[in-house]
C-alpha cells in the first residue's frame, strides 16, 4: 500500500472497505500532515474535529459487516461557501464570520451517505469573487508549487489542499472559472459540471444562473466517482436537472479511438502565453497519436466573454447579497442610531473591497437607466456565446484549449488591478454562460525562476457529456502521468 497521503479516492475507499486500513487511520495521517505543513500555505480555514467521530462511526459500521459505501472513509475538504450541517460557513467574509449552517447542502448529504468524511473547510476569495484567493478576509492561500505565487481562485484552498496531498479530494464552486483556474494553477484535476448536473442547494449563491459545485482530485476516475454520487435531480433545487446520471467509471477506459477533438483557434492565439500553448499542443499531439481525430473549431465571440460575464455575475450577485443586512443574516453594527444606518454600517464593515465593487457594478447594471444597455445586452451576447459552442459541437465531440492564459501569477501581482485579475478567466467564463461542463486537467509544467509551474488543459463537452470529459482525462493521465508528482514531500 502506498503512503496514505499519496492515496486517491478509490484507493482509500477500497482499502477501508476491505479492512486493509481504517477511516480513522487515514484521517489522522492527513490531519497530521495538514497540521505539519499547512501553516505555510493556508489552504484550510479550519479542520473539523467532528470528522474524527464520523471516521470512528464508519469503522464501527465496517466492523459490524455493514456496507460503508463507495466513498468509505474518504476525507474530502469543502470550500467554505458550501454548507456542512452545523459547521461554520464563512464564505471567506467577515460578514459571515460566525455563521453556522442550519442545514446541509444536497451534494454534501449525498457524499456523507456514501461514506465520505468532511475533514475541514478551505479558504476562498470572499463570496467566491476573485481569481487568486487573495480576497479572503482571512488571508491568502499560497501555491504549493511556489509559495510566492497564488493557487488561483476562488477555490484556491481546495485546489492547494489536493495538490499538497492534504486530502485526496475537495469540493469547490465555479461561477466563472473558480474550480478550473485554481486546478490549472495547482496541477490537479478540477471539474465544473453542466449547469444543473449537481444541486446548488446549500451552496451560498453568487451568480445563480452560473454557479455549480464540482470536485478537485488527482485522477479522472476519482472525480468520476465523486461526481456520480453528487449529481442528479433534487426537489430542493428546481434547476437541478432530471437527466439520468450515467456510470462514468464504466466508460472511462474506452480510450480516444473515434473521438473528434476540436482545438479552439481563439484559445490558442498569441494573447496566450507561448509556453502554455506549447504544453497544450503537446497534449493535442499525444491525443492524435493515441487515435483521436483533431479538428480546428472557432469560438468567435470569446472576446466578449469577460464583459458579458461581469455584467451577468455582478447583477446576480448584487441581488443575492442583499440578504446580508445584519438582520436576516450576517454581522450587525450595534452602534447605529436607526435601521438604515444599521444596514449601511453592517455592510460597510462586513464586506471587503471586491465584494463592494461587485455590488455597486451589479446594482448599476440593473438600474432603470442602464438595464437595457448592460444587462439585457449581456443576455443577448450570452446567447451568441452559447451558439458558438453549439456550432463547434457540430464538428467535434469535445473542445480543447488551455484553462488559463498564463501560468500561476505572483501574490500581490494583480490585487490593485481588477481588470487584469478578471482577465484570468478569459478562457473559462464562457462555459458558465453557456451552461457547459469543463475540466482542467494537469498538462505538465513551465519553468520559471527555477520553479516548476503547472499548466492546465481545459476539456469542454456538450451539456451532460461529463462521461466524455472523464474518458479524455483518463486517457491523458495514462499518456502523461503528471498528476503523480507532488510539490511537497
Ligand atoms: N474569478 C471569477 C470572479 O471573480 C470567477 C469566480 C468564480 O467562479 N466563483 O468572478
Amino acid at each position: 500500500m502506498s503512503e496514505i497521503h499519496d492515496m486517491g479516492v478509490i484507493e482509500i475507499a477500497e482499502a477501508v472497505r476491505s479492512g486493509k486500513t481504517t477511516a480513522l487511520e487515514v484521517l489522522e495521517a492527513l490531519r497530521a500532515r495538514i497540521q505539519g505543513h499547512d501553516r505555510a500555505f493556508g489552504a484550510f480555514l479550519r479542520l473539523d474535529d467532528e470528522a474524527l467521530d464520523q471516521a470512528r462511526a464508519l469503522d464501527a459500521a465496517v466492523a459490524a459487516g455493514r456496507d460503508p459505501g463507495p466513498l468509505a472513509g474518504v476525507p474530502i475538504a469543502i470550500k467554505d461557501n458550501i454548507h456542512v450541517a452545523e459547521q461554520l460557513t464563512t464564505c471567506g467574509s467577515r460578514i459571515l464570520e460566525d455563521f453556522r449552517a442550519p442545514f446541509e447542502a444536497t451534494a454534501i448529504g449525498r457524499l456523507r451517505a456514501a461514506g465520505a468524511i468532511f475533514i475541514g473547510k478551505t479558504n476562498l476569495d470572499e463570496f467566491a469573487m476573485g481569481s487568486s484567493t487573495e480576497n479572503s478576509a482571512f488571508g491568502p492561500t499560497r501555491n504549493p508549487w511556489d509559495d510566492g505565487r497564488t493557487p488561483g481562485g476562488s477555490s484556491g484552498g481546495s485546489a492547494a489542499a489536493v495538490a499538497a496531498r492534504f486530502c485526496p479530494a475537495a469540493l469547490g464552486s465555479d461561477t466563472g472559472g473558480s474550480i478550473r483556474q485554481p486546478a490549472s494553477f495547482c496541477g490537479v484535476l478540477g471539474l465544473k459540471p453542466t449547469y444543473g448536473r449537481v444541486s446548488r442547494y446549500g451552496l451560498v449563491a453568487f451568480g445563480s444562473s452560473l454557479d455549480q459545485i464540482g470536485p478537485f482530485t488527482r485522477s479522472a476516475a476519482d472525480a468520476a466517482r465523486i461526481t456520480r454520487i453528487m449529481a442528479g435531480a433534487d426537489p430542493l433545487d428546481s434547476t437541478a436537472a432530471t437527466v439520468a446520471v450515467p456510470d462514468y467509471e464504466a466508460t472511462i477506459g474506452e480510450g480516444l479511438e473515434g473521438l473528434r477533438l476540436g482545438v479552439a483557434r481563439e484559445f490558442m492565439d498569441d494573447r496566450i502565453d507561448a509556453r502554455v500553448r506549447q504544453r497544450i499542443q503537446e497534449s493535442v499531439d499525444a491525443f492524435a497519436r493515441a487515435g483521436a481525430e483533431i479538428v480546428e473549431v472557432d469560438l468567435p465571440h470569446t472576446r466578449y466573454a469577460i464583459p458579458t460575464y461581469y455584467i451577468v455575475a455582478t447583477s446576480e450577485a448584487s441581488s443575492n447579497l442583499a440578504r446580508y443586512d445584519g438582520v436576516g443574516y450576517g454581522h450587525r453594527n450595534t452602534e447605529a442610531k436607526d435601521i438604515l444606518a444599521m444596514f449601511m454600517k453592517s455592510r460597510m464593515e462586513g464586506f471587503g473591497d471586491e465584494v463592494k465593487r461587485r455590488i455597486i457594478l451589479g446594482t448599476y447594471c440593473l438600474s432603470a437607466g442602464s438595464y437595457d444597455a448592460f444587462y439585457d445586452k449581456a443576455l443577448r451576447v450570452r446567447s451568441l456565446l452559447r451558439r458558438d459552442f453549439e456550432q463547434a459541437f457540430e464538428r467535434c465531440d469535445l473542445v480543447l484549449g488551455p484553462t488559463t492564459p498564463t501560468p500561476p501569477f505572483r501574490l500581490g501581482e494583480k490585487v490593485d488591478d481588477p481588470i487584469a485579475m478578471y482577465l484570468a478567466d478569459i478562457l473559462t467564463a464562457s462555459l458558465n454562460l453557456a451552461g457547459l461542463p469543463g475540466a482542467s486537467i494537469p498538462a505538465g509544467f513551465v519553468e520559471e525562476d527555477g520553479r516548476r509551474l503547472p499548466v492546465g488543459l481545459q476539456v469542454i463537452a456538450n451539456r451532460f457529456r461529463e462521461d466524455l470529459i472523464f474518458r479524455v482525462a483518463n486517457a491523458h493521465e495514462h499518456l502523461h502521468g503528471f498528476a503523480k508528482e507532488s510539490p511537497i514531500s
